[in-house]
């Protein structure tokens, strides 16, 4: 049996998985964190990784895209249970992330940007199992289009945020 050492080389793969959820890092709207991160992955010493990954705490690097208003982010909590035999018991949360930029823009968009994020909340859309997370999403179709985020915009009109979708110029 091959004893691990706190210098064993540490790959990416198993550096990311641990720190960097797609959920909660966007790599493509943060290119200069997302390199960044790969930097210190290949600049700081083995030990360095080993130590990082031992931590028992669910560490989140939270770097959300900078052009998303705000964001509904799942999250699982440990917690004592209150009936002792219980143990611990996870705790199932959501996060709405909500942009400092949003602070810049008039009221009336950050009343819709706000209405957003809890709409999502309301149609369940953050889990992964729901069927607007499962469809894959059809990158030449715009943002709005896509299902989970045409679902939350219908709602946004009967909530009286929002007005219905102008037709589509044709091409
Ligand atoms: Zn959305």
């Amino acid at each position: 049996m091959k004893l691990t050492s706190v210098d064993d080389p540490v790959s990416w793969d198993t550096f990311a998985d641990k720190f960097f959820d797609l959920e909660w890092f966007d790599y493509k709207g943060r290119p200069k964190t997302a390199n960044a991160v790969r930097y210190f992955h290949k600049k700081v010493p083995a030990h360095v990784l080993n130590t990082l990954l031992e931590i028992p705490e669910k560490i989140i690097v939270f770097a959300p895209t900078p052009a998303k208003n705000g964001q509904v982010v799942p999250m699982r909590f440990l917690k004592n249970a209150e009936n002792q035999n219980a143990g611990i018991v996870v705790v199932n949360a959501v996060l709405i992330y909500l942009s400092p930029e949003l602070e810049r823009r008039p009221q009336k968009y950050v009343n819709t940007s706000v209405a957003h994020e809890f709409a999502h909340v309301f149609l369940g859309n953050f889990r992964l199992d729901h069927p607007d997370m499962v469809a894959t999403p059809n990158p030449r179709e715009e943002y709005r289009d896509q299902p989970g985020e045409k679902a939350v915009h219908d709602l946004l009109v009967e909530w009286g945020f929002e007005k219905p979708h102008r037709k589509k110029k044709t091409k």
